[in-house]
């Protein structure tokens, strides 16, 4: 495998869940996000295959900042038959050092990929939603949701988290599961309208294809991470909400090639190109004003980049090693 020794480190799900603390996570992407502007690497975009409906194959390589290295995502999304609405990532995360060009470790790509994506968010809400922001709202309740609800509800003295799901029975299993997690007050709603009146940050993270969250609900000032599309088609939010956003990406070029959201309101001539005001990492080095006024709407489209799996790597591998280092006594 061309590694430096006889064995890679290959972290489970398992691991990847007991290893990945969340706080150091929330910084390494933060990092790797900022590192990600300031390289300027001409990164590859994602590249992938439709195998039938429902059943996609996906490759996401590039570079780290610094001592992240370079790698590739290899990750297969399928629809789960037996629950309509529900699919699974599963593949690794390869990473390369970038200095000797071995193989660092590989890791479960389904476990850093939940875990990354939640942290990615609460980054881009750390930097974007006022400081003021008291309710959190998750439009879905699977794994990016109880990602989601774990990462985001920390960057903010956050008291209520209201949790959307078109299966009210789902989001009462979720609010039962984070209830004994979160220090907060939850609730459950089915009516998208009134979770959304309610929230000054709001995360839409489903399998949705047409919108279940609109202009019209979002009120003055709040935050929005859009989530759960990941390529041209499905779109979780209206035109009018991208038009009446400060629209930030997490990687320009992506957004502007696969940000579903995006197209369609640039394809119904709401918005150009320009309307993406910048990558989160502009808005983390300070290059670009993030919000402007406690009234702006922001609004985050995560497409998801490879540096946010390096850097999750990078803080599994790091727990790893140091462990195996200081072994706890018994
Ligand atoms: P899950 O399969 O675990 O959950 C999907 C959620 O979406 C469920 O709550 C499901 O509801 C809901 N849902 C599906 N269809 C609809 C619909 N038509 N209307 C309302 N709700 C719907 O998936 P994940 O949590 O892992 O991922 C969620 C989305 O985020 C996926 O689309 C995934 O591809 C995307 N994603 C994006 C990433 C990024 O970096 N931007 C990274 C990883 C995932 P129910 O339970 O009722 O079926």
């Amino acid at each position: 495998m061309g590694t430096s020794s006889s064995t890679v480190p290959c972290y489970s799900q398992d691991d990847v869940e007991r290893l990945l603390d969340l706080d150091e996570c929330i910084a390494a992407v933060r990092d790797a996000m900022a590192g990600l502007t300031e390289d300027g690497f001409d990164q590859p975009l994602r590249s992938g295959v439709r195998l039938a409906p429902g059943q996609g194959f996906a490759l996401m390589p590039g570079v780290g900042h610094g001592k992240l290295g370079f790698g590739a995502k290899i990750i297969s999304v399928f629809a789960d038959p037996e629950r309509p609405g529900r699919s699974a990532h599963r593949g690794v995360v390869i990473v390369f050092d970038r200095s000797s060009g071995h193989v660092c470790c590989l890791a479960d790509a389904g476990a850093i990929t939940a875990i990354r994506t939640g942290c990615a968010s609460a980054v881009a809400t750390a930097a974007l939603a006022r400081e003021d922001a008291r309710v959190l709202t998750i439009f879905g309740t699977g794994v990016q949701a109880r990602s989601h609800a774990l990462a985001v509800s920390r960057v903010r003295k956050f008291e209520l988290l209201v949790l959307w799901g078109r299966d009210l029975d789902l989001a009462e299993a979720l609010k039962t599961e984070l209830a004994a997690m979160l220090d907060l007050e939850i609730e459950t709603a089915c009516d998208g309208q009134a979770a959304a009146a309610r929230a000054d940050v709001i995360c839409t993270v489903t399998g949705a294809s047409t919108p279940i969250l609109f202009r019209d609900w979002v009120r003055p000032g709040t935050h929005v991470n859009v989530v759960g599309s990941s390529s041209l088609g499905p779109a979780e939010v209206d035109g009018a909400l991208v038009r009446d956003s400060r629209f930030v990406a997490d990687y320009r070029r992506s957004a502007l090639a696969a940000a579903a959201e995006f197209a369609a309101a640039r394809q119904a001539g709401l918005v150009t190109d320009e309307h993406i005001v910048a990558e989160i990492g502009e808005v983390l080095l300070g290059r670009i004003a993030g919000r402007r006024s406690a009234d702006e709407i922001t609004l985050y489209k995560s497409l998801g980049h490879i540096v946010q799996d390096l850097a999750a790597t990078a803080c599994v591998h790091r727990a790893a090693t140091s462990r195996a280092r200081h072994p706890v006594s018994r």
